[in-house]
C-alpha cells in the first residue's frame, strides 16, 4: 500500500472510558466483521479480560475504510492495554503508530491513565485527536471536560469529537479525523529491513506469532529474521495481517503492521520493543529504548493439594508461553512445602495470573505476600537482589538495604483529597506537587513501591469511594532501614508469612498481623501463640484459645443429615489450610499480611 494511504494509531485513553466499544464499532463500521462475527468486543478475545472488562494485551486490527474523498485508506488500529502494570507495552504500541486518539469518558473527565497516556503519547511525538466518548450518558458535560483537556493537559480541545461508542453516534467522524488529521507513515521500501515487535504470543496451532511494524525495507516470506536484542535467527514462513481474522500477505512495507509467523519456539526469543532485520542484509542500528520489563513484585504461588504440583508447573509453563514479562522458578518452604516464586510486573499482573491458574486450570492457590525486590549491600561488599523475605541474610552481615521507589499520581476529587494525603503520610510518602484542575486535584507523591504493594490500591478506592485514579512508574532505589518481620505460630516460624516493613512501622505491622492471624485461625483443641518478631526479639503477641467442645456437640440427638452437612462443611473448609507444627493455618491467613488497613 502506498505510504498516503496508510495511517497508524493508538487509542489511549483511562481505563474504562470505552477503548474497545470504540475499537468495536470501528471494525464494524469499516465491515471488518460481519454482524453475526461481531460479538461485543471482540478484541479483548480472553476469558478474564472479557469478564473484568480490561484489555491485557495490545491488539491491533488492519482496516480498510473507504473515506468521503472516494480513496481507500488502510487504517492499522492499536488496542493498548490501559493499567499502570502495562505501560511498556502501550509505549512499544505507540512507538508503532502516528498518531492516537485520545478518548475521554465525557461523564468522569481527565483520570490518572488519561494524563499517563498522553505523556507516553507526546514522548512519541504523536498527533493527537481528542474524542469525548459516552455523551449518550444524561451525565456526559462535554464542554466542561473540553476545558479539563485544555487546562490539564494542555491540549487545544476545540475540535475535540463528540461521540458514543455505545450507539455509534459520531464514529464515521471519528474515521474521518484519523485520515485527515493524522500524518502518514514514513518508510523506505529500498532500505535494509528494520521493524518493531510490537507483540507476540503463542498460539497452539501457530506456534509463536510476532505483531511487527516495519519502520525500513520489506518483510516476507522466505527471508531469514534477525532478532537484535535476543540475537535469535529464524526463518520466516509467513507474514499477513488481521482484519480482525487472521490474513496471509505476499509482503509487508515500510508503515504497515502485521504478523510474522516463524520456526521461534519460545516468545523469550521475541521480546516486545526488540528490532527485526534481515540476516542477509542487516540495518546498521535497532531502534531505540529497548528494555525488556522486568518483574518488580514476587509472591511464592504453593498448591493448596500437594499432589497438585506437576500441575501447577505445567500450568505456569503454559501461562510463561504467553507471558513473556511473568517469571517463575521453583521454591520450597517448610510451611507450604513446594512451589513457585513467580515475578510480576504489578500487583494486577500478579492477580491476573492467580485468577487464571484457579480458573483456566482449576488449581487452588495459597499465594504468599507479595515482596518488591531489595538490593542488599553486605559488609564483605558483595550485594545481592533479595525477592524473597525468608532469603533475607543475617542483619550482622547486612550494610544497607535499598529499596524500589515510585513516583505515582493521584487525581481526586476536592473532597477526598484529605483523605488521599493522610493515606500518603502513612505510606511513608514524600509530596511532590499538589494541583487543581477545577474541583479536582492532582497530588504527585514519591513512595515506596514496599507501601504501595500492601494494599495500596484497595485503601484508595475505599477512602475515596472509587473516586481517585492512580498512576506510577518506578523512579530508582533509595536506602531504607528495613528489618524482616517474622511470624511464629506455636514457636515454629512460619517462613511464609515474613515480611519486609520499615523499623519506624515494624510494630504497627506485627500488632495488627497477630491480630489479624488470631481472627483467623480457627480455634483448635489446644491454645495457639501467635508471635511477631524482628531478629530473636518478640514484638507482638497474640493467643488463639482452646476449644471447648466438639462443633456437631450441638446436634446430639438432633437430625443426622444436619450433622453430616456441618461435617462436611468443615471438611470443605479444611481444603484450604495448612498444618504449621500441628496448628491447621487457613489460606486466608497467608494474604493477612497483604491487608493492613
Ligand atoms: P475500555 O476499558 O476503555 O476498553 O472500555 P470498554 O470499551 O470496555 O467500556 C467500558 C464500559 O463503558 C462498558 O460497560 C461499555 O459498555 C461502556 N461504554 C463504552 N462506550 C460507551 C458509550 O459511548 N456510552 C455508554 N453509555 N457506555 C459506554
Ligand atoms: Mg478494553
Amino acid at each position: 500500500t502506498e505510504l498516503s494511504r496508510i495511517r497508524n494509531f493508538a487509542i489511549i485513553a483511562h481505563i474504562d472510558h470505552g477503548k474497545s466499544t470504540l475499537a468495536d464499532r470501528m471494525i464494524q463500521i469499516c465491515g471488518g466483521l460481519t454482524d453475526r462475527e461481531m460479538r461485543e468486543q471482540v478484541l479483548d478475545s480472553m476469558e478474564l479480560e472479557r469478564e473484568r472488562g480490561i484489555t491485557i494485551k495490545a491488539q491491533t486490527v488492519r482496516l480498510t475504510y473507504r473515506a468521503q474523498d472516494g480513496q481507500d485508506y488502510v487504517l492499522n488500529m492499536i488496542d493498548t492495554p490501559g493499567h499502570v502494570d502495562f505501560t511498556y507495552e502501550v509505549s512499544r504500541s505507540l512507538k508503532a503508530c502516528e498518531g492516537s486518539l485520545l478518548l475521554v469518558d465525557a461523564s468522569q473527565g481527565v483520570e490518572a491513565q488519561t494524563l499517563a497516556n498522553v505523556y507516553l503519547a507526546l514522548e512519541h511525538d504523536h498527533e493527537m485527536i481528542p474524542v469525548l466518548n459516552k455523551v449518550d450518558l444524561p451525565a456526559a458535560e462535554p464542554e466542561r471536560i473540553k476545558e479539563q483537556i485544555e487546562e490539564v493537559i494542555g491540549l487545544d480541545a476545540s475540535e475535540a469529537l463528540e461521540i458514543s461508542a455505545k450507539t455509534g453516534q459520531g464514529v464515521t467522524e471519528v474515521l474521518e479525523a484519523i485520515v485527515r488529521r493524522l500524518p502518514p507513515p514514513k518508510g523506505d521500501a529500498a532500505a535494509p529491513l528494520q521493524g518493531l515487535v510490537v507483540d507476540s504470543w503463542y498460539d497452539t496451532y501457530l506456534g509463536v506469532v510476532v505483531l511487527v511494524r516495519v519502520m525500513q525495507g520489506q518483510l516476507r516470506a522466505g527471508r531469514k529474521l534477525r532478532f537484535m536484542g535476543t540475537r535469535a535467527v529464524h526463518d520466516v514462513t509467513e507474514v499477513g495481517t488481521f482484519t480482525p481474522a487472521k490474513k496471509a500477505a505476499e509482503v509487508l512495507g515500510p508503515g504497515e503492521i502485521g504478523y510474522v509467523i516463524s520456526g521461534i519456539k519460545t516468545i523469550q526469543d521475541a521480546k516486545v520493543g526488540d528490532t527485526v532485520t534481515d540476516e542477509r542484509q542487516r540495518c546498521e542500528t535497532p531502534l531505540s529504548g529497548f528494555m525488556p520489563s522486568v518483574p518488580v513484585v514476587f509472591c511464592g504461588l504453593f498448591p493448596t493439594d500437594a499432589a497438585e504440583y506437576e500441575e501447577l508447573r505445567d500450568s505456569l509453563g503454559k501461562l510463561a508461553l504467553n507471558d513473556a514479562s511473568f517469571q517463575f522458578e521453583p521454591e520450597v518452604s517448610p510451611a507450604l512445602g513446594f512451589g513457585f516464586r513467580c515475578g510480576f510486573l504489578g500487583l494486577l499482573h500478579l492477580e491476573i495470573v492467580q485468577e487464571r491458574l484457579e480458573r483456566e486450570f482449576g488449581l487452588d492457590l495459597i499465594t504468599t505476600a507479595p515482596s518488591v525486590v531489595y538490593k542488599v549491600h553486605l559488609t564483605d561488599g558483595t550485594s545481592l537482589e533479595l525477592h524473597n523475605p525468608v532469603d533475607m541474610p543475617e542483619v550482622t552481615k547486612i550494610k544497607t538495604i535499598e529499596e524500589p521507589w515510585i513516583r505515582a499520581t493521584i487525581l481526586v476529587p476536592d473532597e477526598h483529597l484529605g483523605a488521599v494525603l493522610k493515606l500518603c503520610e502513612e505510606r511513608r510518602g514524600e509530596q511532590l506537587d499538589l494541583t487543581y484542575a477545577g474541583s479536582r486535584a492532582m497530588v504527585v507523591y514519591r513512595l515506596p513501591l514496599n507501601e504501595v504493594v500492601f494494599d495500596f490500591y484497595d485503601r484508595l478506592k475505599s477512602v475515596t469511594r472509587g473516586y481517585a485514579s492512580f498512576d506510577y512508574h518506578l523512579e530508582g532505589y533509595r536506602e531504607g532501614d528495613l528489618v524482616k518481620l517474622s511470624v511464629l505460630v506455636n514457636g515454629d516460624p512460619v517462613d511464609a508469612l515474613a515480611i519486609m516493613v520499615h523499623r519506624n512501622q515494624s510494630e504497627v505491622r506485627g500488632r495488627a498481623l497477630c491480630q489479624k492471624l488470631k481472627d483467623l485461625i480457627p480455634r483448635q483443641m489446644f491454645k495457639i501463640a501467635i508471635q511477631a518478631a524482628i531478629g530473636g526479639k518478640v514484638i507482638a503477641r497474640e493467643t488463639v484459645s482452646a476449644l471447648r467442645k466438639d462443633v456437631t456437640a450441638k446436634c446430639y440427638g438432633g437430625d443426622v443429615s444436619r450433622k453430616r452437612k456441618l461435617l462436611e462443611k468443615q471438611k470443605a473448609g479444611k481444603k484450604r489450610m495448612r498444618q504449621i507444627g500441628n496448628v491447621e493455618i487457613p489460606q486466608s491467613a497467608f494474604l493477612a499480611a497483604l491487608k493492613m488497613g
